[in-house]
């Protein structure tokens, strides 16, 4: 796997403290501050192969190949989610912005946002950080 998972899922860090000690600075900028990657940063921006992206931080399956797309935005970006019940999204009004915020239904980290301009037939556009996602190739 290309960024592994810092857990399972099934142990989950409890403080912020444990989330350091696990997760890359960048990574925990990003997925337990809110942060964004600089645009065209990120690793797995031009993945291409077929297979799942993950929470960086726990696993949890979140973003299928077949959905991926090149938004030309810099950032990762896909028109569905693998499984709704595996994403929460949240109202955000920070930076001045009405968005949509994308969080990890599991570790409750911060992914990216989801904007209504996105291809058919879902017309949404999910913009996820790069550092938030590990990918699972297909075998
Ligand atoms: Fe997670």
């Amino acid at each position: 796997m290309s960024n592994e998972p810092a857990t399972t899922g099934e142990s989950l860090p409890e403080t912020e403290e444990e989330w350091r000690d696990v997760l890359t600075d960048e990574e925990y900028e990003i997925l337990r501050e809110q942060g964004t990657e600089p645009k065209f940063s990120g690793e797995l921006l031009d993945e291409d192969d077929d297979g799942t992206f993950v929470c960086a931080g726990c696993g949890t399956e979140l973003f299928s190949s077949d959905t991926k797309f090149d938004s030309k935005t810099g950032w990762p970006s896909f028109s569905d989610v693998a499984d709704g019940a595996n994403v929460e999204l949240r109202r955000d009004t920070s930076h001045g912005m009405e968005r949509t915020e994308v969080v990890c239904a599991t570790c409750g980290g911060h992914l990216g946002h989801v904007f209504d301009d996105g291809p058919e037939p879902t017309g949404k556009r999910y913009c996820i950080n790069s550092a938030a996602l590990g990918f699972d190739e297909d075998s």
